[in-house]
């Protein structure tokens, strides 16, 4: 049975990039991150197939990503969730190893809490906001947050594993806040070094960082769209990483229609001469973008062809003029660009968004299939 739009998944390809950002870094360690359904390519299978690849840990944003690895039996390796928020389930998170990222006194005061109840102490990372404003700690936070880890630790029901921080412009060659960040993280770390801490990993870097900034990768580093063969600056090109993601769809209806006829909600599109027209069953509904309308291209029969009109929330429609294409003909909307069809980062920059954002929006009605 072939399913409307499928995601095809090439975990080898995972494991691949994985060992590729190994090689490419240095020694570090890889912390890869599979938060958001690893970047939609799937949690369990992506996690899987990059510990595969040499991850000797995971990164994830939420407690339930963190959770449903553990559910998976994804054990042995450490889980680190970034992203906590007041009341969660913390005894749980202790009692399944997680490690969290603490840049908040309410966190560690919650995980003690949770580390008592649990019988059993709490690995935590202590988060720098080194320049980015987001998570962590500032520096005018960060001794009064790395005193109180430090007095928790000695109640035995904490233990202090990590430094870390993330940059907001790795990505921007040459950017100002980039060494800017640097120097402040080596401050901080060596402040919390000298009151006391003793991390097992200092990380900072995420793909862009780890690939073009050497001094930022310290013991750790934290790919995320590299590990799924997109490129963290695609002016420089692929460093030879392979996108895992394909994303296919088989057409619903194929049929002739005269000149003039409106395409789509609001005809945006107007056929210009009797032409054939193909509907390919996936829309905004599976994560297409409705910017893409009269915009990105997909692959069918063998050539490039752009969306004709409106994406609608199922489906949209193809022109493809008198080539022969029948009902359930394979269109390839994405893919590693092999076949010439688009890439992620094609209608990255079609839609000027990232590739991110393009892979991590398909939907859960697209299944997945693992390749
Ligand atoms: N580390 C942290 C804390 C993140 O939030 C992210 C993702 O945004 C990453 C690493 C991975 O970033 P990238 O996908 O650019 O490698």
């Amino acid at each position: 049975m072939s399913d409307p739009a499928q995601a095809r998944i090439d975990l080898d390809a995972i494991s691949g990039n994985v060992a590729v950002m190994r090689e490419l870094s240095g020694g570090a360690e890889v912390m890869a991150m599979v938060k958001a359904e690893a970047y939609g390519h799937g949690l369990v299978p992506a996690a899987r197939a990059a510990l595969a690849g040499g991850a000797t840990w995971l990164g994830v944003a939420k407690l339930d990503e963190g959770l449903r690895l553990r559910d998976a039996e994804v054990r042995g390796v450490p889980v680190l969730v970034g992203l906590g928020v007041p009341g969660e389930d913390y005894t749980r998170a202790v009692t399944e190893e997680l490690d969290l990222a603490v840049g908040a006194r309410w966190l560690l005061d919650e995980l003690t809490t949770a580390a008592e109840r649990a019988g059993r102490p709490v690995r935590v990372h202590l988060k720098a906001d080194t320049g980015m404003s987001r998570g962590g700690a500032t520096p005018e936070d960060w001794p009064s947050l790395v005193e109180a880890a430090l007095a928790a630790e000695a109640t035995g029901l904490v233990n202090v594993v990590g430094l870390m921080s993330h940059f907001a412009c790795s990505d921007e060659l040459d950017h100002a806040s980039v060494p800017r960040q640097l120097a402040t993280f080596t401050d901080m770390v060596e402040a919390a070094e000298k009151a006391g801490v003793r991390p097992e990993v200092r990380h900072l870097a995420n793909s862009a960082a780890a690939l073009t900034l050497p001094d930022s990768r310290f013991d750790l580093v934290r790919p995320g769209i590299a590990t799924y063969g997109l490129s963290p600056v695609p002016s420089l090109g692929s460093f030879g990483l392979r996108p895992a993601m394909t994303l296919t769809a088989s057409t619903a209806l194929v049929k002739r229609v005269p000149a003039g006829s409106g395409v789509s909600y609001g005809h945006i599109y107007t056929t210009d001469r009797e032409t054939t027209l193909a509907v390919v069953p996936a829309g905004y509904g599976d994560g297409i973008p409705r910017h893409g309308s009269n915009l990105i291209e997909v692959l069918a029969g063998g050539k490039r062809r752009t969306i004709a009109g409106r994406v609608c929330m199922d489906q949209f429609v193809i022109d493809v003029g008198d080539d022969a294409l029948a009902a359930g003909d394979e269109v390839v909307l994405f893919g590693p660009g092999d076949r010439g069809e688009p890439t992620a980062q094609d209608w990255a920059d079609a839609l000027d968004t990232i590739s991110y954002e393009i892979v991590t929006r398909i939907g859960v009605r697209v299944p997945r299939v693992y390749e």
